[in-house]
């Protein structure tokens, strides 16, 4: 039987723990507060901006909410930027993803403080990742190392294959399980046969964008496969990127979807907003 990897549960265990050291800074006078920056009305964001600010309310820290209209200039929003980034007060900055077409989302990540880059988006962040200093995390991705280790999973030593390389998945993804000592190997759209490569993987990370796209002739006997994906199907029910039903017979642990990866982004990032506090 698969050991089913519960994002829910371990994301509630870690915002409890927050919601403890929050109260312990405040009591040393601390506090925090993260700026969330919504552009244009699109609901799929509407929802995570919500989800963000509940989450916030929970662990006690204040959400600040900017609301912009969808007309906004490119220079309007980077001038918001600049005051949130000069606002004592504020400790984190966060940009909703996607912007509308005519907003250079390279350049609004660029604009915000390195020190208040809670998405950990920023290329300082990026690069401090990369060389093994201290800076924020991509929220996605380091959710996905606390789920391997609370769930009491291995990852030195062992094969770790990553589908997908987009910047705020597959590449933090693979460094980040590099740090922890795993032989990592990054597959792509141009990768020449996927099966072959995904097949040594003792560990499976699937972050390629294509529902259900993963099966059982994909994966080794008894690996573990965390799956990032996030669709809707025609029922208008939640999928992933791998055919859970066809491979959970086959693994060692899997994560469901809903409630395996998805959680825990808003709990990293909650983790990277209390990490300002210290
Ligand atoms: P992107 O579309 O940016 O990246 C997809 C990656 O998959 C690309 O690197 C692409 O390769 C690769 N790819 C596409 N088709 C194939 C193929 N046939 N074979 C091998 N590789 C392929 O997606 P994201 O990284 O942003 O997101 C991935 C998934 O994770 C999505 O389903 C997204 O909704 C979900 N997601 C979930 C989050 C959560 O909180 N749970 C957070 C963020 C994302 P190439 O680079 O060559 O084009």
């Amino acid at each position: 039987m698969a050991q089913l990897i519960d994002g829910k549960k371990i994301s509630k265990e870690i915002k409890d723990e927050l919601k403890e050291k929050v109260a312990a800074y405040k009591a040393q006078g601390k506090t925090a507060a993260l700026a969330v920056i919504q552009v244009g009305e699109d609901p799929a964001s509407s929802v995570y901006v919500n989800n963000k600010k509940k989450a916030c309310e929970y662990i006690g820290i204040e959400s600040l909410e900017f609301h912009l209209p969808e007309a906004i200039t490119e220079n309007e929003l980077l001038v918001q930027i600049d005051k949130l980034n000069k606002d004592d007060k504020v400790n984190g900055i966060l940009v909703q993803l996607p912007l509308p077409k005519h907003i250079d989302e390279e350049k609004v990540i660029q604009a915000i403080s390195p020190q208040k880059d809670v998405d950990g988006f920023h290329p300082q962040s990026v690069g401090a990742l990369t060389i093994g200093q201290k800076g924020f995390v991509s929220c996605t991705p380091a959710g996905i190392i606390e789920l391997l280790k609370r769930s009491g999973i291995e990852i030195a030593g062992k094969e770790c294959v990553v589908i997908g390389r987009s910047n705020i998945v597959g590449k933090p993804m693979a460094l980040l399980l590099l740090r922890e000592n795993g032989t990592v190997t990054i597959a792509h759209s141009k990768t020449a046969d996927l099966r072959q490569v995904t097949k040594r993987a003792d560990i499976l990370v699937v972050a390629v964008g294509k529902p259900k796209m993963i099966d059982s002739s994909y994966v080794k006997e008894g690996a573990v496969v965390i799956d990032v994906g996030i669709h809707r199907n025609a029922e208008n029910k939640l999928c992933g990127d791998v055919d859970f039903d066809d491979v959970v017979e086959h693994v060692s642990a899997i994560t469901p979807v809903p409630g395996g990866v998805g959680p825990m982004t808003i709990a990293m990032l909650m983790h990277n907003c209390v990490s300002t506090m210290a």
